[in-house]
């Protein structure tokens, strides 16, 4: 039903060779970003008209959270003057991004991070980075990793906040319009096409192997995890997998839907200047919960972990409408543990039938 109804919306035919030109009146506007190839792993890097822009992608290590809220990103300066009065100077305006290639488990991240920061701590610094963005989702093929589970998570077909959405077959891109920014950028790049019948047919036909190519790990809806996860609240599970984890932090970076941040002042000894800034922290690490008078209202990694599962799968969708984990799998890929927040919701949702592997 729903890979009909895209068929029906504003789908056209976009030749790969005009890649380097949407990159090219992309960057009139903005910063053009996309993914790359480093290595043996691809990361998201600024691009130009000439760039290999490695469209095929698996995933990356970081999301593209990272353009929106930064890892670490100055909020304001001030200084001490001649009269011994501050000023205080915010940074200069930065031009707004370009996101090229952007799956659907990321792009249920970008929505995930704008609730948060609409209904949570209403900064308009971030949903402006967000409002500014032009971003070209594109449809991933097969799992991009064995720890993917978004097809269980309702991501793997999310197209929205993409101003475009493309589907790769090689040769050409079958790119849906979504928004009318979306659309006037792909006219002034190339002719509206429509995607021939041929097309259309493979484009069917490709859908329905992917659908099959995506295994079910999970045996439920990711709207039941509310439910399941407070039953198991006093499960012995979050002392058994906690006994394994470092409190390392890795999953809370890797993660498309971590929000969290501190915020810090650095000044000179003699109070003339200072900077204030704000970085990215995590519930998994140590010290994230202690609060004025040295008290840790978290203090155990069962406790930390717990949190950090239930926030995504209970508190995130009571709080801002959407369930916190795309189903991106970062976050077991990257556990040096290899703890598995799917192996948690398979066991608490009670998943655990045949077929459904970790
Ligand atoms: S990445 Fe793994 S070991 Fe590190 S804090 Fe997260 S769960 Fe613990
Ligand atoms: S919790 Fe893990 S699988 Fe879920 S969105 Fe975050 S990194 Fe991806």
């Amino acid at each position: 039903m729903r890979r009909q109804k895209a068929m029906d919306q504003e789908v056209y035919r976009f030749p790969r060779s005009r890649l380097g030109a949407l990159i090219e009146r992309l960057a009139r506007d903005y910063r053009v970003v996309g993914p790359v190839r480093r290595g043996a792993e691809h990361a998201w890097a600024d691009v130009g008209p000439g760039a290999e822009l490695a469209l095929d992608y698996p995933t990356t290590m970081l999301p593209p959270r990272q353009f929106f809220a930064p890892p670490r990103e100055l909020l304001f300066r001030f200084r001490r003057g001649a009269d011994g009065r501050y000023t205080c100077h915010e940074p200069e305006a930065e031009r707004p991004v370009a996101l090229l290639g952007v799956h659907g488990c990321d792009l249920t991240g970008l929505r995930v991070l704008r609730s948060f920061h609409e209904s949570s701590c209403r900064d308009r610094v971030v949903t402006g980075r967000l409002d500014r963005a032009f971003i070209l989702g594109l449809a991933c093929w097969a799992p991009c990793t064995a720890e993917a589970f978004c097809r269980d998570m309702a991501s793997l077909e999310s197209e929205a906040p993409a101003a475009l959405y493309a589907w790769d077959l090689g040769d050409v891109l079958l790119v849906k319009v979504l928004t009318a920014r979306g659309r006037e950028v792909l006219q002034d790049v190339t002719a509206l096409e429509a995607a021939t019948s041929d097309e259309q047919v493979a484009l069917r036909h490709r859908l329905r192997v992917r659908h099959e190519a995506f295994p079910s790990h999970l045996r439920f809806p990711p709207d039941r995890l509310a439910v399941a996860l407070e039953a198991a609240a006093d499960d012995l599970l979050w002392e058994a997998t906690a006994d394994r984890c470092l409190s390392c932090g890795r999953c809370n970076l890797v993660c498309p839907t971590c929000t969290c941040f501190d915020v810090g002042d650095e000044g000179t000894l003699d109070g003339a200047a200072a900077v204030r800034f704000r970085r990215w922290t995590g519930c998994q690490v140590p010290g994230f919960s202690k609060v004025a008078g040295g008290r840790d209202f978290r203090p155990t990694r069962a406790q930390q972990l717990r949190y950090r599962v239930v926030r995504k799968g209970k508190y995130m969708p009571e709080r801002y409408g959407m369930v916190g984990c795309t189903g991106c799998g970062r976050c077991i890929a990257h556990c040096p543990t290899h703890i598995s927040i799917r192996e948690i919701f398979r066991q608490v949702g009670g998943g655990g039938g045949a077929g459904a592997a970790a």
